[in-house]
């Protein structure tokens, strides 16, 4: 099996700059690449800043200096020839629109070695729509994170029926190599294993809010002490923020659903509320 050295990431937002952290976090070389100066510039605070949350949060190692020397291992791009020349792997997380993954595969299978393998972070794209554009179908796949990484550290790996084997067994390899459990999924499948269970999940917990059938309190009580698990699904909800859940209700036509964006609207979003990160969304995370 090939062993992976360099790795190129693609788009350094929320999930690019968590990705390319983790990875030179666990000793390889990055190259994050992203479309100017500005977002370089972007990206570079966004390691900063991440340097910092692996402090707080306890990373192994973060205090005694690894996560600082981790920003070492960083390389920055705006040239995408460049950014991929010497690549392994390359791993893109560009917006999740079509269009702009499309081409930016179109570029990509222009610019990168033979040997290097892409996997897309997309969440709801499926590989085998992007996969003709890599031009190269069975060295390309899904690698999917969620975010906060370093502490929801599963990487769900879903190739196309063009997917070589060696390549994803390879993938597979490569997530626990930067520290990620890898979950193999057999099939393509639209929201892989997490959002398959979560969102089904959260949409029933959406329904029985808007029914008037029960409070979020009682909701997530039910679901802790009857399952064990550690949290219910408005306290998901508050973990992701409200805007995501707000605008997939807003475009659904479904009457319910456009009951709970109003709902999420006038009683959260509107007062500021968007969930853990800004204190307080179904539930106060305010310090008293
Ligand atoms: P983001 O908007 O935070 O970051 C996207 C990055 O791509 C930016 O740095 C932007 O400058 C760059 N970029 C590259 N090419 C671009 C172009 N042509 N036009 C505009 N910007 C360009 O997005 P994100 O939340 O990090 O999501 C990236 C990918 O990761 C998506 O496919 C998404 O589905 C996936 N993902 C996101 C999450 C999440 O919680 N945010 C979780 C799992 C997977």
């Amino acid at each position: 099996m090939t062993r992976l050295q360099n790795i190129t990431v693609l788009g350094t937002g929320v999930l690019g700059s968590q990705i390319a952290f983790q990875t030179a976090f666990r000793g390889f070389e990055v190259v994050a690449w992203d479309i100017d100066e500005a977002a370089l510039n972007a990206a570079e605070l966004r390691f900063r800043a991440l340097v910092a949350r692996y402090i707080h949060d306890d990373v192994d190692g973060a205090a005694a200096g690894r996560a600082e020397e981790a920003l070492n291992r960083i390389h920055y791009s705006a040239d995408l020839a460049e950014a991929v020349k010497d690549a392994d792997l390359v791993i893109e997380a560009v917006p999740e629109a079509m269009q702009i993954k499309l081409e930016t595969y179109a570029a990509l299978s222009e610019v990168a070695p033979a040997k290097t393998i892409f996997a897309t972070n997309s969440s709801t794209l499926l590989p085998s729509k992007l996969m003709d554009a890599t031009g190269r179908p069975d060295r390309f796949l899904a690698l999917h994170f969620a975010n906060e990484i370093w502490k929801f550290n599963i990487a769900e790996v879903m190739g196309t029926p063009k997917t070589d084997q060696a390549v994803y067994d390879t993938v597979v390899e490569f997530a626990g190599d930067i520290g990620m459990v890898p979950i193999e999924i057999k099939k393509e499948k639209a929201g892989y294993v997490l959002n398959s269970l979560l969102v089904p999940l959260l949409n029933a917990a959406a329904d029985l809010l808007v029914d008037g059938i029960a409070d979020p309190e009682t909701v997530d009580k039910t679901w802790r002490i009857a399952t064990g698990s550690p949290s219910g699904p408005f306290q998901i909800y508050d973990v992701i923020g409200l805007m995501t859940p707000y605008h997939i209700a807003l475009a659904n036509p479904n009457p319910r659903s456009q009951a709970f964006a109003k709902l999420l609207k006038e009683q959260y979003i509107d007062q500021g509320k968007l969930g853990v990160a800004t204190g307080e969304g179904f539930y106060s995370y305010k310090k008293r």
